[in-house]
């Protein structure tokens, strides 16, 4: 099969007959061979209802329904081990991205051979509260995961390479940083296409701005679980050690100056009434626990049962 289309949808019964036949057109254009997946994320409207009618008048409507709401991410993860193409397309199920973006998406990963492609809303039609953060996200993004030439993290319109759905884990909200994880999971060739974007035509958004909030907050835990995931002591020790011995040196210092102006007649003050005494107890105490923390990690990273998981990629 040539293409799987992932759509995660929540309460998008609307959209769903335009946007199903809009990617029929599309895909029979162009002669694939496709199949399309709806993710039901637990939508309390009649979006079920909806995809088994699509489904009776094409064949290649597949759908599949969470009990409850768990998420973006969780629904694209879910769609991704069902999907049977050799390229996979996730497009959101709003109509705000366009199927007429997918034969030049697919032709990229057959054809320039890029792993993952994303699409870039460049020009957006999306609330002025929405498009300002969203650009500072981005920069932010860039620098932290490294990959410099993406603008757009979480455009829900991407294209993949099948391998790369079957290599990755996208849980909690993470799928504003795929291609932050297909980079972590080794898949480097990392492309970006400009995409056409249209205003949302039925419902309201999902999501709200607490999507920036936890959008950072993800942002540091990929960083440090890709960074440090596997040898926790490698930050902890290092910031540990540092503060402990930073804090010696200013008690030694402390303690030796009131020995010196002891020892020479000069007035000098005990070191429980200078400040400094207190900071490097402080810088030691922290510094302990970080250490501490460090072999917690190690304890705990030991354990864990992807310990001696690699992505192999060829062998003779
Ligand atoms: N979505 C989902 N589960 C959720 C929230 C959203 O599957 O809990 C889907 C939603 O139906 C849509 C896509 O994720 O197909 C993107 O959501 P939305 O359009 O609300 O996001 P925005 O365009 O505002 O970034
Ligand atoms: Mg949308």
């Amino acid at each position: 099969m040539d293409i799987s289309v992932v759509v995660p949808l929540y309460n998008e019964a609307e959209s769903l007959p335009e946007l199903t036949a809009w990617i029929e057109r599309v895909m029979l254009a162009h002669g694939y061979s496709y199949e399309i997946i709806f993710v039901n994320d637990g939508s309390t409207d009649d979006s079920w209802q909806v995809i088994n009618r699509l489904s009776q008048s094409n064949p290649a409507v597949r759908g599949v329904a969470f009990r409850r709401n768990y998420g973006k991410s969780p629904a694209l993860n879910t769609g991704f081990a069902r999907a049977q193409g050799d390229v996979v397309i996730t497009m959101d199920a709003d109509l705000q991205d366009s199927p007429d973006e997918i034969p030049e998406l697919y032709r990229m990963i057959t054809e320039e051979g890029y792993d993952l492609v994303s699409g870039y809303k460049q020009k957006r039609y999306d609330p002025l509260s929405k498009t300002i953060p969203t650009k500072l996200f981005n920069a932010t993004a860039r620098r932290v995961t490294g990959i410099h030439n993406l603008h757009d993290f979480n455009c829900g319109l991407k294209a993949y390479r099948s391998k790369v759905v079957k290599h990755i884990e996208v849980y909690g909200d993470m799928h504003r940083y795929i291609p932050y994880l297909a980079k972590l999971a080794g898949f480097s060739r990392i492309g970006e296409k400009v995409v056409h974007h249209q205003a949302r035509k039925y419902g309201k958004t999902k999501f709200g701005l607490d999507r920036f909030v936890n959008g950072y907050l993800d942002l540091m835990t990929l960083w440090f679980t890709g960074k440090f995931g596997g040898k926790p002591m490698h930050l902890f020790g290092v910031l540990g050690s540092l503060m402990f011995v930073l804090g010696l040196v200013a008690v030694a210092v402390v303690g030796f100056g009131k020995l010196w102006d002891m020892h020479h007649g000069n007035p000098y003050i005990l070191v429980t009434d200078s400040p400094y005494f207190y900071l490097s107890l402080t810088l030691m105490l922290l510094g302990s626990q970080l250490f501490l923390a460090g072999f917690v990690g190690e304890l705990i990273a030991r354990n864990a049962p992807g310990r001696n998981h690699y992505e192999i990629d060829e062998e003779i």
